[in-house]
Parts: C-alpha cells; sequence; structure tokens
C-alpha cells in the first residue's frame, strides 16, 4: 500500500489494495471503492477458509492412521 499527501487535492493519494488504481481519500483508507474492500476481504476469506480445510483434512487423516494402528 502507497499513501502521499497530495498538496492540491488536499487529501491522501493512495494505491489501492485491491486492483492497484491510484485514488484519493482519506489517510486510513485502503481501497478505492466498496466493491474492491468487498473483494479483498473474501479472498482473504478463501485463503482463511482453505487453511481451514487442510486442517481439517489433515486431522481426518491422523484420525484414520490411529484408528488403523490400534485395529494391530
Ligand atoms: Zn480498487
Amino acid at each position: 500500500m502507497r499513501i502521499d499527501w497530495d498538496s492540491h487535492m488536499g487529501t491522501y493519494r493512495h494505491t489501492c489494495d485491491s486492483c492497484g488504481i491510484e485514488f484519493h481519500g482519506r489517510k486510513n483508507r485502503q481501497y478505492c471503492t466498496e466493491k474492491c474492500k468487498a473483494r479483498h476481504n473474501n479472498e482473504l476469506a478463501a485463503v482463511r477458509k482453505k487453511k481451514a480445510e487442510k486442517l481439517v483434512h489433515a486431522e481426518r487423516e491422523a484420525n484414520e492412521i490411529l484408528i488403523a494402528l490400534s485395529a494391530l
């Protein structure tokens, strides 16, 4: 994320964290539009969901191994 003060506009110039275009706004703004904010948050949620699914899968495999070993 890049933020510069634009003295001509009297606002901060940013680069959108989602689509990469430049826009003007408050210092703490990260996205050019609500649509970009939602898209970026959805992408983060998808990554979190994938990680959670991997953990569930690994736990399931570990349980299957333990069940197979206990049957020996
Ligand atoms: Zn954007």
